[in-house]
Formats: C-alpha cells, structure tokens, sequence
C-alpha cells in the first residue's frame, strides 16, 4: 500500500526552516511543497536548492496541496502567522517558543479550537537523547530517592547578532533555550512547581538575557516530605563547559557530559562500611568529604536511549487525521510558558515566586 503523504510548507527558510526541509526530505509520509521567505534572497536559495518557493504567503495558503505550514520565522512572527494559517484552513507547527507570553499564547489556541485546525509545537529537544537517558534514569528509580537534578547548556560565543540579540524579536536565552531545557524537565518531574528563583545575565548584550540560572522546588511525592530541587542553566560566556546533566539520588549519581551521552551513574554498594581515610588540605582536615574508595561504589555505564526526531512529524500527520493524539499538547506549552513568566518575575524582583503549576 502507498503510504498517504502529507503536504508541508515552510514559512521562513533560515537556519531551522532549512533544517525542517532537511529532516522532511528523509521521510516518505511527508512531502515539501515549498517554502515562503520573506526575503527574495532566501526564496531564491531555496529555488536553487531544487524547492518550489512561492512569492507570497498568499499564494502559500490558497495552495490546496498544502496540509501543514511550519512556522521557523523570529519569535514575535509566529502568533500572526499562526492564526492566518489556520483561518486560512492549514494545521499549524510553530518553532518554539510559540508566543512572548501566556495571553498571545492562548489567543492561539482559541483560534486552533474555534477553526478545529491542529495547531502543535516543534518540541524536538523531548527527543534528545541525553535527555531521553536522564529521564531513563529516573523514571527507573535507579539512584533511589532523587532529590536534585541540574540541567545545563553552556557555550562561549555569546548571544547570536541576529534577532535573538533584540527584545521585539523576542531573542534572550530564557525563550531561545529555557523554553527547550524547561520543557523537558516538566515532562518528566509530574509533581507541581510550588516556587522558581531566577537570574538572568547580560555579559554581552544589555537588552536580552544572553544566560541565567533557574532554580525550581518541586511539590514533595506522595508520602516524601521534601519536593525536587531541579538547577536550569543556561551561559554562552562559558569557555569551560560543566557536564549537560547531573542527578543525585539517595543511593548514587549520574553525570551525562554531552549531547553524545558520555557518562557514568556510580552507585553505593555498602553504606556499612567506613571506609574514610581522612583527607588533610593544605589548612586542614575533613572525613566528610573523603573520597569512596572503590569497596564502597560501583561504577555503571549510562542506560543510553536513541530516538529519531522525525517521531515528532509522524506524530503530527497522525493527529491530523485523527488517528493518534498530538504528543505536543497546548496545556503543556501553556505550563511552560507560565513558568517563562515567573522566570522574569523572579529576575527582575530578585525575590522567589510562589505558584502552583
Ligand atoms: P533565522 O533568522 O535563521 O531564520 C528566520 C527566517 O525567517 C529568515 O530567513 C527571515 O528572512 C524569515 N522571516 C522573517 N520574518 C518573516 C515573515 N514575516 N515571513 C516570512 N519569513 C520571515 O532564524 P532561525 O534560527 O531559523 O529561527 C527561526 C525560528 O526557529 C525561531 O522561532 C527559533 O526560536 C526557532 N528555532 C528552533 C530550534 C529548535 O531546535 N526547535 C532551533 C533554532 C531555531
């Protein structure tokens, strides 16, 4: 049997618009029907690339082989461009972060639901597998109780000079980064946020955060009495980078040090045995941090998962026909979009923020 395929167009064919083409070419479900630049520059690259473009977003909408538009244009572009797409009968997948705030965002979905056309968001980061093995890990309970998670994202080449540099584009890291670093972590902590501490840095900008440091207190499981604390972090003036991943639990450790998922979980083997010799610095001495020895610990290598991103496109031309639920859904966008705003809060009052999501 043929396999049916979809049409997709692509409005804006920068560097992710490229990358959709990219990943769409590979899969025989979908089918490219062209793409819409703003800039007669890019379409012209693109028509020497082979692809059709189309001289206006017009004559984009009004193509009936056209199912689903991919929105890969600057942040503050996607809300018009979503809901002209869907009025004009397409199912939407928008680049992330979707929306500048929670009010923009539903005013999305109200129109997704008021013209029954899908509109969904290209969350590609759920299939990386660094964090795809972090979530393996504790989801399986391997360490025991886990009580701290860090999540970090770390470069040296600032923030990029194009429009991720400029507040009206919607740039700043918190939305370029913590929407994808954010969103994974509450697709894999289930308990509530009861509080988020931010701060944001501008090393070398003043008018977008180019880094921060996120701190959330989780609700405590049922029957624990302390909730996760989970460390979100983002720097592009780091020329030394700390590992991606870093996950304590009451029985052992995990580090992932990259997205290629090098790393090692060590585990207690005998809690019984004092195996301390006392360490002596150069002004003292300390027990407490002696290192294990190697009776008391045992070293595992990473339960490592791989995926295939292509999953997310799948996805979407099943919900389209109804036959598969779309893995992206709207309150989830919307929790981490909420989270987004305390973020800013939290930073520009340097006072925790209390909520409940
Ligand atoms: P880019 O600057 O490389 O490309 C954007 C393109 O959109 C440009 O070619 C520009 O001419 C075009 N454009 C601007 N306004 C337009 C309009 N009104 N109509 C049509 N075209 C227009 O940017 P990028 O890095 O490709 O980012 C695009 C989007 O993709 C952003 O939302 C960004 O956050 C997102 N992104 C997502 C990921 C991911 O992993 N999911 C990675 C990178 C970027």
């Amino acid at each position: 049997m043929d396999t049916v395929k979809t049409g997709v167009a692509i409005v804006g064919y920068g560097g992710m618009g490229g990358w959709h083409v990219k990943k769409l070419s590979t899969m025989e479900e979908g089918e490219i029907c062209g793409i819409y630049d703003i800039l007669p520059l890019r379409r012209k690259a693109a028509q020497q690339e082979g692809l059709h473009a189309y001289d206006t977003l017009g004559e984009l909408f009004a193509d009936p082989g056209v199912e689903v538009v991919t929105l890969a244009v600057p942040n503050d572009c996607h809300k018009d461009l979503a809901i002209a797409a869907m009025r004009a009968g397409k199912n939407v997948v928008c680049e992330k972060p979707v929306a500048l705030s929670s009010v923009e965002l539903q005013e999305i979905f109200d129109v997704s639901e008021e013209t029954g056309m899908l509109f969904t968001v290209h969350q590609n980061r759920r299939w990386d597998e660094d964090y795809l093995t972090l979530k393996k890990i504790y989801e399986n309970g391997t360490l025991g109780r886990v009580f701290s998670i860090e999540s970090r994202v770390q470069g040296s080449r600032g923030i990029p000079g194009d429009w991720r540099n400029t507040k009206e584009h919607g740039g700043g890291m918190v939305l370029d980064w913590g929407v994808h670093l954010l969103d994974q972590i509450l697709m894999m902590i289930r308990e509530p946020i009861e509080s988020v501490f931010a701060q944001l840095t501008y090393v070398t900008n003043e008018a977008v955060d180019d880094g921060f440091k996120i701190l959330l207190r989780f609700a405590p499981k049922e029957g624990e009495e302390e909730g996760l604390c989970v460390h979100v972090e983002v720097g592009t003036s780091n020329f030394i980078s700390l590992p991606r991943w870093y996950i304590l639990g009451e029985n052992g450790s995990a580090v992932i040090d990259n997205w290629k998922v090098d790393g090692k979980i060590v585990m207690v083997s005998d809690w019984e045995k004092r195996d301390a010799v006392p360490v002596v610095t150069a002004a003292g001495l300390t027990k407490t941090m002696a290192p294990r020895t190697s009776e008391t610990v045992k070293e595992y290598p990473l339960p490592v998962v791989h995926s295939d991103v292509r999953e997310f496109y799948r996805n979407v031309f099943k919900a389209i026909r109804g036959e598969e639920e779309s893995l992206i859904k709207h309150e989830e966008v919307m929790r981490v979009m909420r989270l987004m705003e305390a973020v800013f809060q939290s930073a520009y009052t340097n006072q925790a923020v209390k909520l409940r999501i």
